[in-house]
């Protein structure tokens, strides 16, 4: 079946690895919006910004011309404990479908923590260090940002302060107790520790918490003690930054075999990945080298790029994070309780926003029960059981193959498999069950969300 020359498997020798990471924002000609100061609504300024985030990730949060930033030492031998992350030629999965279409995809779910965040969180982790903190604070919804950064911060012996959706914290103690084998302290969201917490629990009582909640915990919490800061997972240019390592390795890959995508898809949370994975052939489409299709895939029970607004809006739900210009469903919307955890965030990366807005990408979604049909049918003949989130891409990327089938067309698609569903068992068992339900938002619950967009 291998009937053409490219290996099931390509891999970079460790030479070939990136050293580099690779800034999109130097070759946009109109940039993202800057983050604006809530109260002022002038631009933040750097040092607003360093009493919460490591300097020198402020440095690169507010760099958008430098295009290619080292990666530090320390890093490249930590990613060298798991990257560079093979390039899959999905023939089995093309077979499964008869199509013409040659299926690619960059695999993340190889590291412990399952998926690609780890190569944010090392970096994250190795900055803070560097300059000498104490410790980091953070939230997590489905908890494969604070797996990912429990590993982290172990590493660089550093003390990890995770605040986890409530529901989550619940729902999924085996990632919950991983985080505490890796040393980091789990406090469910929202908590009796912050203010923050404490007012969201007297206005809400009982409520399970949402993603909005715990990243205004965390802020507070770091903003209060001595010695630490906070760090996010998603959303941040400096996250996108990070991830371009993803699309770096998969474009060197792509060139080592003499292959070219035509169409790459990714899922779409706050946008890390798929910013990551597109970020060398979006420049290459920015200088009008090359061109390509680019899909977000988005749940429809959380559809910021294919129904928010472009707005600024606060990126957490207790208003206290800079306001940002994105694709939102506005801070107060709290999607239903779907599956995948990671994609369930109401705003959307500004760089990513603003390349939408450009045309220069596409969009769309897909309901969960669809994304599970998907994703066993993926798992079925490509032996890897697909995270929830990463089930999204996985289910763009079998209907742009049937696509080429039906039209004839030998397209070459690139898809992001973002990491592993080992702790989404529950979520399977629902889907095996037929007990898993699709709910979207009315235009009523989004229209009651955008009018509480803040007036910029
Ligand atoms: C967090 C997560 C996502 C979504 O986050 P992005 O920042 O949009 O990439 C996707 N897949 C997995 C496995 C995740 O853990």
């Amino acid at each position: 079946m291998n009937n053409d020359s490219i290996p099931y498997k390509t891999y970079l020798t460790e030479a070939e690895v990136p050293t580099a990471w690779y800034n999109l924002r130097a070759d946009m000609q109109k940039k993202p919006a800057p983050l604006l100061n809530p109260g002022t609504l002038q631009p933040v300024t750097a040092e607003e910004l360093e009493h919460v985030f490591c300097t020198e990730l402020v440095k690169q949060e507010l760099d958008d011309t430098t295009p290619f930033i080292p990666i530090p030492d320390e890093v490249q031998k930590f990613y060298r404990m798991f990257r560079p992350s093979p390039l899959i030629r999905a023939y089995f999965l093309e077979r499964a479908l008869g199509t013409p279409a040659k299926i690619y995809y960059k695999f993340e779910g190889n590291n412990t923590s399952g998926s690609h965040k780890l190569n944010s969180a090392v970096a994250q982790a190795y900055y803070a260090k560097a300059q000498g903190l104490k410790g980091v604070t953070t939230e997590t919804g489905a908890g494969q940002w604070g797996t990912a950064l429990s590993m982290a911060c172990a590493f660089f012996g550093l003390d990890c302060q995770v605040y986890m959706v409530k529901c989550s914290y619940e729902q999924k103690p085996f990632r919950r107790e991983v985080m505490r084998t890796y040393g980091a302290n789990v406090t469910p969201s929202p908590s009796m520790k912050t203010n923050v917490g404490r007012a969201i629990n007297a206005a809400h009582p009982g409520t399970t918490g949402s993603l909005g909640c715990a990243i205004s915990e965390a802020v507070e919490a770091a903003v209060s003690q001595e010695g630490y800061r906070y760090v996010l997972g998603s959303v941040l240019a400096q996250v996108l930054l990070h991830q371009s390592i993803i699309g770096l390795e998969a474009k060197a890959a792509f060139d080592k075999l003499g292959v070219k995508p035509d169409v790459i898809i990714g899922c779409a949370g706050g946008g890390s990945n798929l910013g990551g994975l597109i970020a060398p052939f979006m420049g290459e489409k920015l200088r009008g080298e090359a061109d390509y299709r680019i899909i977000a895939v988005e749940p429809a029970s959380c559809p910021s790029f294919t129904r928010g607004r472009y707005a600024y809006d606060f990126c957490d739900t207790g208003k206290v994070c800079p306001l940002q210009k994105m694709y939102t469903l506005g801070h107060d919307f709290i999607p239903s309780a779907s599956h995948a955890g990671g994609l369930r965030y109401h705003g959307m990366s500004a760089t990513l926003s603003e390349l939408y807005d450009q045309k220069m990408m596409e969009a769309r979604a897909v309901e969960q029960t669809s994304v599970f049909a998907a994703a066993e049918q993926f798992a079925r003949v490509e032996g890897i059981l697909p995270a929830p989130e990463s089930s999204h891409a996985i289910r763009a990327a079998i209907d742009e193959a049937l696509r080429c089938k039906a039209e004839g067309k030998e397209e070459t698609i690139l898809f992001g498999l973002t990491g592993t569903g080992y702790f989404d068992m529950v979520a399977y068992e629902k889907f095996n069950d037929g007990s898993m339900c699709d709910y979207l938002p009315t235009d009523a619950d989004l229209a009651a969300s955008f009018a509480k967009l803040p007036k910029v």
